[in-house]
């Protein structure tokens, strides 16, 4: 294989042709400032409202529902600092997971630090968590529930229609952090039944650095960033025209080509599953069974992940590890911690994050080289006790 393998989805994506297309007018000289009265202000204004109405289609919104951020971190940021701002005379508790993306974790933590008390959900062993659980987390304090629509590392889908109907009744808003599900399952947020959801257009072909929220009709959420009143007063800040026009028509692609691309990344999937699973002393992370198409997560005991990532870059294929957090900590991941592997597992995580762009010929590339590279490290490994 002369050429690389890109099996880190995950962590961001190849820029999409549509997304290209979108963009390319403004390297050829279109721009324009959507708040200018000026032809060329509405012209921008006009590709502005033209991509919100895409996004809003894409995920069953209406328009007037989606507020363009910079990304994930910044949407799940406003999400939740500013249901606790809106509701904080009600109430000061928040429901989350103990595996939620640290865009998540580290606000509902900040807010702890504010004199907020938050509830982490544990996961049993696929990364799911019990609606029994959650329901007697349940008090007349708790303004927000958090939970993501899909984990990153292990790919767990969670039930959140079952959770938003829960939420309803108690009067507590759910805000879910679809950014790994938008684009790779078929979402809709009226039958999710959720108030708020991020997305970060990275995960699906557009460049990083732009993402939405919606915020269900009716809600209204205080600013996190204040200034010129831009999207609706929600999020000031001049418009990124060209990474929201490329955010929406990548959008727009990915979920007309979905259900082909969901049968051909599931294929894929679960072929690197089935092979991958034949490797002794490996264990799946996440739901076998509700699980996001294009990620297929393993621990391999006596492994150093780590080791694992840096050895297959050298032979043509980029992956990822969840044993190493983005600070460079070599800890486990919380998310491995959570889901409750042994000891010597805990250290091997291996994520093969795959998209439509994959083909079968990568997946044999990488079937065919990973036992190799599990036996040698295990072999140098004082890790190995077998
Ligand atoms: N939430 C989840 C589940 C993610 O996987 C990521 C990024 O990996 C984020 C939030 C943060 O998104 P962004 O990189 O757009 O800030």
């Amino acid at each position: 294989m002369d050429k690389v393998i890109y099996a880190d989805n995950a962590a961001t994506t190849k820029m999409s042709k549509a997304a290209a297309d979108a963009l390319r007018p403004y390297l050829d000289g279109a721009f324009g400032n959507a708040s200018s009265v000026h032809s060329i202000g509405r012209d921008a204004k006009r590709a502005l409202e033209s991509a919100r109405v895409k996004a809003a289609r894409a995920i069953g919104a209406a328009p007037d529902e989606i507020y363009f951020t910079s990304g994930g971190t910044e949407s799940d940021n406003w999400a939740i600092k500013g249901t606790a701002e809106l509701l904080r005379d009600r109430g000061k508790h928040i429901i989350t997971t103990s595996v939620e993306h640290s865009a998540v974790k580290n606000t509902v933590g900040y807010l702890e630090g504010k004199g907020y008390e938050a509830t982490y959900l544990c996961v049993d062993e696929f990364g799911r968590i019990s609606l029994d659980e959650m329901r007697s987390a349940m008090h007349s304090d708790t303004i927000l529930i958090s939970v993501m629509t899909a984990n990153n590392e292990i790919g767990t889908i969670m039930p959140i229609a079952k959770i938003s109907a829960a939420a309803r009744e108690r009067g507590i808003l759910l805000h879910t952090d679809a950014v790994q599900a938008v684009g790779h399952i078929p979402l809709d947020v009226k039958a999710l039944g959720c108030d708020m959801l991020s997305m970060s257009g990275h995960k699906f072909g557009a460049p990083v650095g732009v993402g939405a929220l919606y915020i269900r009709k009716g809600l209204s959420l205080p600013a996190l960033i204040h200034g010129g009143g831009q999207e609706h007063g929600g999020r000031s800040g001049t418009e990124n025209i060209a990474g929201i026009c490329a955010l929406a028509d990548s959008l727009e692609d990915v979920v007309s080509n979905l259900p082909q691309n969901y049968l051909k990344v599931t294929a894929m999937r679960d072929r690197l599953i089935a092979g991958i699973m034949n490797i002794p002393h490996t264990r799946l992370t996440g739901d076998p069974d509700n699980r996001l198409p294009g990620i297929a997560s393993f621990v391999f005991d006596g492994v150093d992940g780590d080791a694992l990532v840096r050895v297959l870059d050298e032979l043509g294929i980029c992956a990822s590890s969840g044993s190493a957090c983005s600070t460079g900590s070599r800890d486990p991941s919380h998310v491995l911690t959570a889901i409750g592997l042994p000891d010597g597992f805990l250290h091997g995580s291996l994520r093969l994050s795959i998209n439509e762009n994959n083909t079968d010929g990568e997946i044999d590339y990488i079937l065919e080289t990973l036992p190799a590279v599990i036996k040698s490290l295990r072999e140098k490994s004082p890790l190995w006790k077998s």
